[in-house]
């Protein structure tokens, strides 16, 4: 069953990632007046932001409105770009401290002369909502229950809104980012799949993801993967967050050519993108409920 694309038929069908981000940000607004009722408060999400960066200034936009729609409380931060490193970790010990805050978030990327592993690791781990602390990575990797990073969380779930079992497929992933790639290959293993991790310098890419049964794509080069090296029949979740030459947000994959093989496939924008931030809305409902 194809879906036409500018007029033409392609194969894969769309993931898509709007309708079920809207779909979980339903449920968590569902679940938030029964919340304040019992506990006498409302979950509370704090996003900091240090300088300008335009692209930072849009995420921490769409999360605040996010939290606004599920009606959750929110407080931005916003700091300037020059806010020394000792300031910043003394606003998170302060978050920390006050009960009525249940995650915290620090935009990345920080300013050069602030270190973000500091910063990371000054934030309380039970009000991680990004699932980047150490002990939260720890979690995840030893397989307990833990906040784990929202795009990947988010990609499980896309796949499994095709109902594709990934017990025993290949799922190849592009990338090894720490909040990307490696948490989305470990969630994988987790499902039974058998997972390759290639990055920059894997030899003959296409011919690693030609295997692919699964393909995650997380490396922020427009067009690296074209249809070419899809396996027919793949499911393909594009990542990637790049800019074409006239400025238009596109994905790693080459969409067009890849429809044609997938079975499934995430568009750029409306894929990926969306799901992070419902998944950031259900991580911090779970800090709210693990503090509550
Ligand atoms: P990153 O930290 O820069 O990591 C990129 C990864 O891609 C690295 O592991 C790198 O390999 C690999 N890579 C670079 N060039 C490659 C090539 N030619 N062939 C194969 N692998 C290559 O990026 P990230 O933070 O994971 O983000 C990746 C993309 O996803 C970006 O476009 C970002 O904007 C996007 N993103 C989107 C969301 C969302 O919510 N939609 C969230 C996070 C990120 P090495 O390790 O060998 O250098």
């Amino acid at each position: 069953m194809g879906k036409i694309i500018e007029g033409k038929i392609t194969m894969g069908k769309i993931i898509d990632g709007k309708a079920l981000s809207a779909s979980i940000k339903d449920e968590v607004r569902a679940q938030v007046p029964a919340l304040e009722k019992q506990y006498g408060r409302k979950p509370c999400l704090c996003v900091i932001i240090v300088g300008e960066n335009p692209a930072s200034q849009v995420y921490v936009r769409n999360k605040v409105l996010a939290a606004e729609f599920v009606g959750i409380d929110s407080l931005k931060i916003e700091l300037p770009a020059e806010t020394p490193e000792e300031a910043l970790l003394e606003r998170i010990a302060a978050l920390n401290a006050d009960p009525a805050v249940d995650g915290i978030l620090v935009q990345l990327p920080l300013p050069k002369h602030i270190d973000e592993e500091k910063v990371i690791d000054a934030i309380d781990c039970g009000k991680d909502v990004d699932g980047f602390h150490p002990a939260n990575v720890a979690g995840l990797w030893l397989g307990k229950d833990c906040i784990v990073p929202c795009t990947p969380a988010g990609i499980l779930q896309l796949i499994d809104s095709t109902g594709v079992s990934l017990s025993g497929k290949h799922a190849v992933v592009v990338g090894r980012s720490n909040i990307v790639g490696k948490p989305v290959a470990k969630l994988l293993l987790d499902r039974n799949a058998t997972v390759t991790i290639a990055h920059s310098r894997t030899a003959d890419l296409g011919a690693v993801t030609s295997q692919a049964d699964v393909l995650v794509v997380a490396v922020g080069r427009a067009g690296l993967i074209t249809g070419d090296v899809v396996k027919p029949g793949a499911v393909v979740i594009d990542v990637g967050m790049n800019r074409d030459a006239e400025g238009r947000l596109c994905g790693d994959v080459d969409f067009a050519s890849c429809a044609d093989k997938a079975s499934w496939i995430t568009p750029v924008p409306g894929g990926v993108g969306p799901m992070t931030i419902a998944m950031l809305m259900v991580n911090t409902l779970r800090c709210f409920l693990a503090r509550s």
